[in-house]
């Protein structure tokens, strides 16, 4: 298991196909960058090693490069600087068919004349084999005599128990046309499991389907990592697939790695303020601010209050006193039950702008001398808009940001 996967595997990976075993890759990129025509540099200096069997999710606004950075690992987009690696092989300039990867896109690609069953059989059906069972012997020139074509048997009991795993068994006779977003996105994943390969590639592959299906199709693919175990690389803008489908993420934005680390650890130790506020929903609340030292103890302080710092702040602000900094708390830790409870908790005095229902939790939209902020208070908690009220900060759940390198300071 890669080091923060949080779900053991429901099958062991050999169970991929009887007969089969899943082939372990670990994909890594040294230095990568990739420059289109125009100098439009779309990927710097990209650094990341995903481990054999690992789920990385590459998450970041349009634009960022992450379609770009998967592109390069498939061998769709020529790499332009550095080196990228799947297994044991340097694969810069190793055609996409032989990089034993397969890629699921947004808009499925499946072939419309062919019926399911045709569509997952067709890439086996026309792809020749390393025949296990051939003479040893012969590398190069002579080595396409271990090459075979795959039997029909073979691609059936595989067909047979992708369609098994992705539960399609029932659509095999119909073609796509036939199908809903969901089952032909299952099987173009289907397509890709029959094939066994070392990595599977996915971009953006859910953002065709409605808010409902999207959701299911985010459980499918996780319950599919947990049995097959392969590398999988997973491109999303939506930050809450990363959030869910990822044993790590990484955050992205102007082709540069921002953050890589475990769906928890980027949420409560964002390295800086872009990664802060790309991750969770509704974001982060930022106010500009300064650190003030009174009466032997710190202070943020911003126009409408006052906050005082948990005592463990201390040695990292100290720099701070009398500069400006940005201070960063997310909506559950202002006004909540837990932040409510702490005690002697400083507060916040703001009015009440609108009050969003949710059912396990209210939203209240807040305005605090020119700033606007989110807390999240407890359902049941009775207020009116136009209100003033006070709201307890949990500052330990709450961050510094240092205005100039936008770098995380507690
Ligand atoms: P993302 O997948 O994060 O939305 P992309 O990797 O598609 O981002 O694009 C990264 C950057 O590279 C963008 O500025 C985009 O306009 C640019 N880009 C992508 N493809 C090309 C291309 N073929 N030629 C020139 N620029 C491109």
């Amino acid at each position: 298991m890669p080091a923060g996967a949080q779900c053991p595997a429901e099958h062991p990976p050999q169970a991929v196909f009887p007969g089969v075993t899943r082939i372990m890759a670990q994909v890594k990129l040294e230095h990568v960058g990739k420059i289109y025509p125009g100098n439009v540099r779309a990927v710097k200096d990209f650094n990341l090693t995903i481990e054999d069997g690992e789920f990385m999710v590459m998450v970041g606004p349009s634009g960022c490069g992450k379609s770009t950075t998967l592109r390069m690992v498939a061998g769709l987009e020529e790499i332009s600087e550095g080196t990228i690696t799947i297994g044991d092989r340097v694969v810069n300039n190793v055609l996409p068919k032989d990089r034993d990867i397969a890629m699921v896109f947004q808009n499925y690609a499946l072939y419309p004349d062919k019926t399911v069953y045709e569509n997952m059989a067709f890439c086996l059906k026309m792809r020749k084999f390393q025949d296990p069972n051939a003479a040893p012997g012969s590398n190069g020139l002579f080595s396409w005599w271990k090459l075979r074509k795959m039997k029909k048997a073979e691609i059936n009991r595989r067909v047979m128990e992708a369609a098994e795993i992705l539960g399609i068994e029932e659509l095999l006779e119909r073609r796509p046309k036939a199908l809903s977003g969901g089952q032909r996105q299952r099987v173009a994943v289907g397509r890709c499991i029959v094939r066994n390969p070392k990595v599977f590639l996915f971009d953006e592959p859910l953002s065709n389907l409605d808010a409902k299906m999207r959701v299911q199709m985010r459980t499918e693919i996780s319950r599919l990592h947990n049995r097959l175990q392969t590398t999988m690389i997973y491109v999303t803008h939506d930050q809450t697939e990363a959030m869910t489908m990822g044993d790590r993420i990484v955050v992205m934005k102007d082709g540069l790695i921002q953050q890589v680390a475990t769906p928890a650890n980027l949420y409560d130790y964002p390295d800086n303020i872009f990664v802060a506020g790309f991750i969770g929903t509704p974001p982060m609340n930022f106010f500009d601010a300064i650190v003030e030292s009174k009466d032997g103890q710190l202070f943020i302080t911003e126009d409408s209050f006052s906050l005082v710092t948990p005592p463990e702040w201390k040695p990292k602000i100290e720099r701070y006193i009398g500069k400006k900094v940005v201070f960063g708390v997310r909506p559950e830790h202002i006004g909540s039950p837990t932040a409510e409870a702490v005690d002697n908790a400083p507060k916040i005095t703001a009015t009440v702008e609108v009050i969003e229902p949710m059912g396990s939790e209210t939203y209240l939209y807040m305005k605090a001398g020119a700033n606007g902020f989110i807390a999240r208070v407890d359902p049941h908690r009775t207020c009116n808009v136009g209100d003033s009220i006070d709201l307890a900060v949990m500052m330990r759940g709450a961050h510094l940001f240092d205005v100039d390198t936008t770098e995380r300071i507690t």
